[in-house]
């Protein structure tokens, strides 16, 4: 894949510099083009104490073997040697009824769990059976929260009336860093001497974690010029990213989505082999009644792994399947046929920036039409997370059936694992 000009360094060359002490890691890039930068590190891993490849040519070459120049993941990675494959495929169709995102729908999803898109799939196919499932995002903000220093709690609350005022000229700085983002609100905490802004924005397609740090950056500058108090960081985990919290359960974090419908009783009988009665009840039994007793932030039975496929096929940030597990399924007998939802409070996705520029991942976004900014802006995010949802739902379905039918450890049996 190289395309290196004749006085460059080659990757054995670079490997030995590397070795001898002339060159760090992370500078191959500035001395050869990316890919044979990427070549020399595999060398230099084969070739390392510990690790157990028998020829440094051919170390990590199946990690070599990638579908696109490296150069194209360059503000993706450091210090690359390759690229990890996960098997991808796709769940549905399946009928969308969303406000950003209607129509039939094959869903992306990237696994290595056998038996996850069979379980997604034949939820799909329940849903598409009863008509469809119906996904709205009912709420949109990514947060930021510094937290800053102060005397005690009188100089904390003086800060608090002081960002109170000042809300529009933090705005104004705010928003002068981005040509999408707009700042929706800032939410101030106390804890004795320490006082956390949640500063919230709309960041449209963006998943928004760089944008609104930038953002949120110059409105401290503002903060810190203006007043006493003393930035400790630009992050103090009030946001919260990455880590389980209940604030982004209680009050969302990117999207809130939620996703419903209703499967005939005779749809659950031939389709998933149980009842609505019994789907019903082992959600209320292990979903909210268990979920409860194990102190758990997610009530339902498995949304994390439709949430981490679509996310792996779609170039989300995978870290945040943490926020995107918050989410509660419902499932009630109305009129004898079964209602169910899902209501994921903090589904962190974006179709712009980040992951979804690599060539693989933006095919997974054009799977469902939502590659790059939307019209309006914000629109691809809103139907990525519509869609997400209703897969998810589908997983919840799938799972909870089988429990219902007691078929769970025989289909996985079935399938071989
Ligand atoms: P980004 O790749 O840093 O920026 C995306 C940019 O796309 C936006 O800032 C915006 O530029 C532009 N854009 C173009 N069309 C847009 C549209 N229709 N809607 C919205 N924006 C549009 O991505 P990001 O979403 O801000 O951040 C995601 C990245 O942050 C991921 O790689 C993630 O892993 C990483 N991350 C960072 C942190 C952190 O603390 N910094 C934490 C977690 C994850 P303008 O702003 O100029 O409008």
């Amino acid at each position: 894949m190289s395309d290196r000009s004749a006085d460059e360094p080659t990757a054995v060359e670079l490997a030995q510099r590397v070795r001898d002490g002339e060159l760090r890691l992370y500078e191959l890039e500035d001395h050869a083009d990316a890919d044979t930068a990427t070549a020399a590190r595999r060398r230099l891993v084969g070739s390392h104490e510990g690790s157990a490849f028998d020829d440094p040519e051919t170390a990590l070459a199946t990690t070599g073997e990638y579908a696109f120049p490296a150069s194209e993941a360059d503000s993706n990675v450091e210090n690359m040697t390759g690229a990890v494959q996960i098997p991808a495929g796709v769940v549905g169709p399946v009928q969308i009824d969303g406000e950003a995102i209607s129509g039939e729908r094959y869903v992306p999803m990237a696994t290595t769990e056998g038996a996850l898109l069979a379980s997604v799939n034949r939820g799909c196919a329940t849903l598409d059976r009863a008509g469809g499932a119906t996904a709205r995002v009912t709420e949109s903000g990514m947060t930021r929260a510094p937290v800053f220093r102060v005397d005690g709690v009188a100089e904390a609350e003086a800060l608090v009336a002081w960002v109170r005022d000042a809300e529009s000229r933090l705005r104004e700085a705010a928003e002068a860093t981005t040509n999408h983002g707009e700042l929706v609100g800032i939410t101030p905490h106390v804890v004795g001497n320490n006082v956390y802004l949640r500063f919230t924005y709309d960041t449209k397609d963006a998943m928004g974690m760089n944008m609104v740090t930038v953002a949120t950056e110059a409105a401290c500058d503002v903060i810190e010029t203006e007043t006493d108090a003393e930035l400790v960081a630009l992050s103090g985990n009030l946001c919260a990213d990455k880590k389980p919290a209940a604030i982004n359960a209680i009050q969302g974090r990117g999207r809130t989505v939620a996703a419903d419908a209703t499967i005939p009783r005779e749809v659950v009988t031939e389709v998933l082999d149980t009842t609505p009665e019994a789907v019903a009840e082992i959600n209320t039994r292990k979903n909210h009644v268990g979920s409860a007793k194990a102190g758990s932030l997610g009530f339902n039975a498995h949304v994390a792994n439709t949430v981490a496929a679509v996310f792996l096929a779609t170039g989300q940030d995978a870290a945040q399947v943490v926020e995107g597990s918050n989410a509660i399924t419902t499932a009630e007998v109305v009129d004898g046929d079964l209602y169910v939802s899902l209501t994921i409070a903090s589904l962190e996705v974006g179709t712009v920036g980040g992951g979804t520029k690599l060539p693989t991942q933006a095919e997974g976004l054009d799977v469902l039409g939502v590659r790059g900014g939307g019209d309006p802006p914000g629109a691809n995010a809103d139907g990525l997370a519509e869609a997400t949802a209703v897969a998810a739902l589908a997983g919840e379905l799938s799972l909870l059936s089988a429990l219902g039918s007691r078929n769970l450890s025989s289909a996985h049996q079935e399938l071989g694992r």
